[in-house]
Parts: C-alpha cells; sequence; structure tokens
C-alpha cells in the first residue's frame, strides 16, 4: 500500500530499533491508564534495549493546562517510570510538545493537498450541523458528505489566501477497506465506507489529533505503537493517513481497557482514577505499578508479585490476555499489604516519610494547628484526617445534611459540587470558598448547611482549622473520593436522616 517515492525524505527512519511513545493529552489528572500503557510500553522498550519517549499530545488548545502536563509526568515518575525522551528531558526529535510543532503539522498538510490526497474545506459550522441534523433526521450514516472535495484546488488555495476560514480533510477512498494487523488481535478489516474524510488541520491552524499523532509517530521514529484499545477505531485512518504520505506504518499493539467488575471502562463514578489518588491513600508505588502489570498481562504460572525488573526479563506480548481486566480496588490493596509486610524499616520509615509524613505536607498542616494546640501531643489526635484515605460516616451519619434538604437532593448537591472544584482552575482554598459559596447563592441552601457538611465529609468531625484551608491541604484527590462516598452514604443510609 505504502509507495516509496516520498520527496521528503530527510525525515525517513535513520534505524531499526524499537521506539516507542506514550503520548498522554494534558486534560485532566493523571490516569491509572495513562500509567498502564506507558507502562507495557516501557517494559518492552527495555526488553528489547530500545527507547522509551513521552510526547504531550496537547493540540486540544482549550482543555490542555500546563499544571495537568506537570502533574502526568509527576505521577510517572512516581509510579517508578523514566523515559529517554522527553518534553523534560529533551531528546534530539523535540520539541516533544505537539503545540511547538504546529509549523511541522502545516508544512505536511502541504504536502498532502500538492498530492491530492487532501483537500480545503470551507463548510461553515451551521453547514456542517444542518447536514447532521438532515443525517439524523433521515437516519443515514453520518459523516461529511464530500461536499468541498471537488473544488478545484487552485481555486481552494486562492479562497485560503485570502482569508476564508477552512479546514484540511484527509481524501478518503469510499470504496474497499483498510486492513492492518494488530499484533495481539491479528488482522482488522474496515470498510472504507465507515470512515469519513477526517478532518486533518482545523480552522485555527491546529493538527487533529489523528494528523498530529501519525506526523509524529514518524518524526520520532516509533517503530510499534503501544496504546489502549479505545483507540483502535482510530487506527484506519492513521494506515491511510501513513499511505497518503507514503510511508510504512509501524506495528500496531492494542491493550485491552482496565475495566470495572461490570465490564464498563474504568471511569472516576466508579473508584478513583488518578494516580495521585492512590498516593495518597497510600498505596506503594511499586504496588501500584506491579498491580497495573497483572491488568491483562501474565507473568507466567499463578505469580502475582513481580517486580519492573522481572517483569521486563520475561516480558512477551504473547503473556497479555484479551479478557478486558477488571481493575479491582481490592485486589491492589491486597497487593500493596504484601509489599509493606516485605519493606525493611528503614525503607517503611522512608516510605512514610516520603507520604503524608514528610516535611512538605506537614509545613501546609502546621499553620493551621499552631493556634489550635496547647501542646505538642495534642497534634496527632487533632490532625489523624490529614493522614487518613477514606473516611467512616457511620458516627455523624445523623448530621450529615443540608437543613431540610431531601436526602437524594443532598447527595445531588455533593456531586455537583465535585463537578464545579474539578473545573477549578487550581485546588486552592480561595478557589473552593468562591465555587461553594456561589453554588449556595444558586441553589438557596445556607452556607452553614453546606459547609458543616462539607466539614463533615472531608474530616470526619464537627470542628476543625478553616474548612477551605483544610480541604485544600486534604488535597483534591481524598477531597473529592471523600465528599464522592459521602454522598453514596447518604443516599443509602437508613438513618434518623433519612
Ligand atoms: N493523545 C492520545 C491519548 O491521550 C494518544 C493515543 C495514542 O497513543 O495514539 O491517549
Amino acid at each position: 500500500m505504502a509507495s516509496p517515492s516520498v520527496e521528503n525524505r530527510t525525515d525517513a527512519p535513520a534505524s531499526n530499533g524499537v521506539r516507542v511513545r506514550i503520548a498522554p493529552s494534558p486534560t485532566g489528572d493523571p490516569h491509572v491508564g495513562t500509567a498502564y500503557i506507558a507502562l507495557f510500553n516501557y517494559a518492552f522498550a527495555r526488553k528489547e534495549g530500545g527507547t522509551f519517549l513521552l510526547r504531550i499530545e496537547d493540540t486540544d488548545r482549550s482543555r490542555s493546562r500546563a499544571a495537568s502536563e506537570e502533574a502526568i509526568l509527576r505521577a510517572l515518575r512516581w509510579i517508578g517510570l523514566s523515559w529517554d525522551e522527553g518534553p523534560d528531558v529533551g531528546g534530539r526529535f523535540g520539541p516533544y510538545r505537539q503545540s511547538e510543532r504546529a509549523a511541522i503539522y502545516r508544512q505536511h498538510t502541504e504536502t498532502l493537498i500538492e498530492r491530492g490526497r487532501a483537500y480545503r474545506c470551507f463548510c461553515t459550522p451551521e453547514r456542517l450541523d444542518n447536514l447532521r441534523a438532515k443525517q439524523r433526521a433521515e437516519k443515514a450514516k453520518p459523516g461529511y458528505d464530500g461536499h468541498c472535495r471537488d473544488i478545484d484546488p487552485a481555486e481552494a488555495k486562492r479562497r485560503a489566501a485570502s482569508g476564508e476560514p477552512h479546514t484540511v480533510r484527509l481524501a478518503t477512498p469510499s470504496e474497499g477497506s483498510t486492513v492492518f494487523v494488530d499484533r495481539l488481535r491479528g488482522e482488522v478489516d474496515i470498510a472504507n465506507s465507515q470512515i469519513d474524510d477526517q478532518v486533518l488541520l482545523k480552522s485555527d491552524g491546529f493538527p487533529t489529533y489523528h494528523l498530529a499523532n501519525v506526523v509524529d509517530d514518524r518524526l520520532m521514529e516509533i517503530s510499534h505503537v503501544i496504546r489502549a484499545e479505545e483507540w483502535i477505531s482510530s487506527t484506519p485512518k492513521h494506515v491511510m493517513l501513513y499511505d497518503a504520505f507514503g510511508w510504512d506504518p509501524p506495528v500496531w499493539i492494542h491493550m485491552p481497557l482496565l475495566r470495572n467488575p461490570d465490564k464498563s471502562k474504568i471511569s472516576k463514578r466508579k473508584y478513583p482514577v488518578s494516580i495521585d489518588y492512590y498516593r495518597d491513600a497510600g498505596i506503594l508505588p511499586h504496588a501500584l505499578l506491579n498491580f497495573l502489570a497483572i491488568m491483562g498481562w501474565s507473568f507466567g504460572g499463578d505469580r502475582e508479585k513481580f517486580t519492573l525488573e522481572e517483569m521486563i526479563d520475561v516480558f512477551s506480548w504473547d503473556r497479555v490476555s484479551l479478557g478486558g481486566p477488571v481493575f479491582d480496588p481490592g485486589k491492589l490493596r491486597w497487593l500493596n499489604e504484601k509489599y509493606l509486610h516485605d519493606l525493611s524499616d528503614q525503607e517503611l520509615v522512608d516510605a512514610l516519610l516520603s507520604w503524608r509524613l514528610g516535611r512538605e505536607h506537614l509545613l501546609r498542616i502546621a499553620p493551621l494547628m499552631r493556634q489550635r494546640m496547647k501542646r505538642l501531643d495534642e497534634f496527632i489526635p487533632a490532625t489523624e484526617y490529614f493522614f487518613s484515605g477514606d473516611l467512616d460516616y457511620s458516627s455523624v451519619a445523623d448530621k450529615l445534611k443540608i437543613g431540610d434538604v431531601a436526602k437524594k437532593d443532598v447527595s445531588k448537591a455533593i456531586l455537583t459540587l465535585i463537578e464545579r472544584y474539578e473545573a477549578m482552575p487550581a485546588w486552592t482554598a480561595e478557589n473552593l470558598e468562591q465555587t461553594s459559596r456561589a453554588y449556595c447563592e444558586e441553589t438557596g441552601y445556607k452556607t452553614k448547611h453546606v459547609f458543616m457538611l462539607l466539614r463533615l465529609l472531608v474530616t470526619g468531625r464537627k470542628a476543625s482549622p478553616p474548612l477551605f484551608d483544610t480541604m485544600a491541604v486534604v488535597g483534591k484527590d481524598l477531597t473529592r473520593r471523600r465528599l464522592r462516598l459521602g454522598a453514596q452514604f447518604i443516599a443509602s443510609h437508613r438513618g434518623p436522616a433519612s
């Protein structure tokens, strides 16, 4: 399928070595799924003596955040992974942040237009909306109708030069099928009629995921694309792009998705999915990494506890099973306990110090406690909730209310507050206070009721240092988790409050 005649050969792969990557989008908390895929990339690279790189896919300008990028890098390092090339460590294929590579994508788009494999599309968002509505009404296949595909390229170029807003789309064949081989699944065959003329370059001049991902994988000489199963529907589009450029595609490996026990894709509504939650809740990094390793991959025999080095030694794709690994927090706790028990005294103390008993965390608690203690011995009993994970609400069950608001609405209020907090630009006391007050104003709920409820859920007590400072120090992940558990507790508790 690939044509060997590529004029632009300066970017041709220079080596035949294994080069793999993790390519997170910095749009949220560091996700356990990212660590899971990173781990398999890392283990394969180390096994093969290859290179593992980290690339930041931040082309979605409205959702990408520098703080999220920082948090993802920090979390991956915490869990014990490192990369040979990346935005923070450099490398000869940089920049490793897609927002810094805009000119490269534009240039590659031009190449495709010149070859007749892509075209400029001047359809307005209104036309596309109407088209979608019409397709829906007629129960027709959704997708772009090729309206701009036959515009004379010279005319299209002139319209673009005069400043007319446009996107660039890949001209995809409507007949035949696109076939690729997944290392774990064998041949995958998708009818081309299922694949739209996808947008490559948006009207703001930024590339879509598809274009940037393929161009970078090629320019960064990625030999194996190892990613989650959810991307498999994008792969035919990527295969078409490789073909349009005249490039040979990499080896495709789509790892099974992590799932809830009911087999749905893991989501924060069921269990926390942020790596930071597990860190704050006292899970050891090696235990979490080991836990992710046994998701869909087996060491051999029935061995479940092993080090990263041991995994690398025996690593092979043949040990992956596609059954849909269940992310079972009970199993994680079990494994964590084994790791904890195996620590030496020194290691255990180091683990405690690098967790919440370290100077950094204490420095945030101390100012809140200074005026609330007469002697040092009061510190530990008074601050226990800064150091615990999930709380038990049974002893305060009848106090978990907002005035006389119905229980189900109290739960709903908490879930709404979590969403509002998640949308804050940063987890600070000021933002928490402002958001909570705005919510009370909007609903008419009394701040004193809502704030007491929050205090009880976040600390398990009626009295604590100033609420929003406390929530800031308890941290985003533990606070959210306690609030979510609280909402569930209130919804299910049959006590005097019901
Ligand atoms: N940016 C995509 C993500 O967030 C990368 C997917 C891929 O590996 O191709 O996971």
